[in-house]
């Protein structure tokens, strides 16, 4: 004989023992947390094969009746764990259900009818993990990631597993189980304990890598974005414009950028106080992210700066966009829910053409010089947008950029 029935599976027993145990600790204590129930899962598990392979040494009824039950609980558990993993109210119904039929069934079949049971069983079993399947499946999020792919392989390798199991029973395939069997292995038995726990181990590892899958996805997007107005913050931004501007050279594409500064914003965080001035902020974005495509970046590049992106926009293109911004600032009252206030943008735009050699050096060029034309839109005397098209040394290696060639347009003064 290979393998001794009884060690296998007390040895399975104590790996989901301590799997359910690392589970606990770490979430000992947190509120809401998917993985405490998915730890009391696990250690209905590992108390169900502790049972299974007591058999013999323990009554029958319990032996026989409870590992069932166990199982049918864990998988109910394993199904709230995903509800709550989700942030959804955990299914009562499809929770309950499962371990109310499968406690009648075991109440009503006779303790020896191995059969009956086992079809039923497994009837219960694989049509909970038809729900955990139907819940996964949903989850867009998770499925972008490796982990959640374990979960849903396991979880569907158990539920072919279960349907096997009942066919066989039904159809009478293999002559089944009894109590003697338990305690002197067969084959089909050990195959079945084996292949049940490591699927089962194989779905708990994926749906714990699926929870820190979810965290790292959490840290990442906290560290890009800007708590108060909801748009990247400047670290993402950068990221973003070395990326478009890489894009833009290699098409030959023009991109432009926007630098846009709120005017006078001081007095009105003097004026009104802070949490006045930071409503501003939050309806200014609002305000500039509704105007924008989907594939335009808008970010907050430091306290009342906001820079834009618009890849494919020429500078006729670019004028238009900064202009309909300004007027929209312009015209919106503010941070209404405490008071009706008016503020106004200056703009600073620059572009860098579709063809252009000094372009191709760093997107830092391009921001100094939205930088200059936010300044000069400044010293003009705000609410107002400026133009400094980039210093191109074009095609033509003769026409040498200056200073002198930069063009700056000025749209009118509306106040
Ligand atoms: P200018 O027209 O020259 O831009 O004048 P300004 O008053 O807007 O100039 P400045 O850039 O010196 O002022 C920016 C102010 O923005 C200073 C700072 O206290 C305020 N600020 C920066 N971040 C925040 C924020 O998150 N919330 C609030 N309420 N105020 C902020
Ligand atoms: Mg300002
Ligand atoms: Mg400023």
């Amino acid at each position: 004989m290979l393998l001794d029935n009884r060690t296998l599976v007390f040895s399975l027993m104590l790996v989901g023992a301590m799997m359910a145990l690392s589970l606990a600790v770490v979430s000992w204590g947190r509120e809401h947390d998917s993985l405490k129930k998915w730890a009391g899962a696990m250690a209905l598990e590992a108390v169900a094969f502790f049972l299974i392979g007591a058999r013999g040494a323990i009554p029958d009824v319990v032996s026989i009746m409870f590992p069932i039950i166990l199982m049918v609980t864990a998988q109910a558990l394993k199904l709230a764990a995903i509800y709550e993993y989700r942030e959804l109210p955990w299914p009562r119904w499809q929770c309950l259900v499962p371990v109310g039929l499968v406690s009648m069934v075991i109440v009503l079949l006779p303790l020896d009818d191995f059969r009956g049971r086992l079809i039923y069983g497994s009837l219960i079993y694989a049509t909970q993990m038809l729900m955990i399947l139907k819940i996964l499946h949903t989850d867009m999020d998770s499925r972008a990631g490796r982990a959640w792919w374990l979960l849903f392989g396991a979880t569907t390798a158990i539920l072919l597993f279960a349907l096997l199991r009942g066919i066989v029973a039904f159809f009478r395939i293999i002559e089944f189980a009894t109590i003697e069997s338990t305690v002197t292995p067969s084959p089909v038995q050990i195959a079945v304990f084996i292949g049940l726990m490591a699927m089962s181990m194989l779905g708990s590892l994926g749906f714990i890598l699926m929870v820190k899958e979810r965290a790292d996805r959490t840290i990442r997007s906290l560290a890009m974005t800007d708590s108060l107005t909801g748009v990247i913050n400047r670290h993402a931004f950068m990221e973003q414009a070395e990326k478009e501007h890489a894009l833009a050279r290699r098409h030959m594409m023009p991109l432009a950028l926007l630098m846009i500064d709120i005017d006078y914003f001081k007095r009105i965080n003097d004026e009104f106080g802070h949490p006045v001035g930071d409503d501003v902020l939050v309806d200014v974005v609002r305000i500039l992210g509704s105007r924008l495509r989907k594939q335009d970046t808008l970010g907050r590049y430091g306290g009342e700066e906001f820079c834009i992106l618009l890849p494919g926009t020429d500078e006729v293109g670019a004028m238009v966009v900064a202009e309909t911004l300004r007027g929209a600032v312009a015209e919106a009252p503010l941070a209404v829910g405490y008071k009706e206030v008016f503020a106004t943008v200056s703009i600073g735009v620059t572009v860098c053409p579709s063809s252009c050699d000094s372009c191709d050096q760093e997107f830092d060029k391009l921001l100094a010089d939205a930088d200059a034309a936010l300044y000069q839109a400044k010293n003009e005397g705000r609410n107002r947008v400026v133009s400094l098209s980039m210093n191109c040394q074009s095609a033509n290696p003769g026409s040498e950029g200056s200073e002198e060639n930069a063009t700056y347009l000025t749209s009118k003064l509306l106040i």
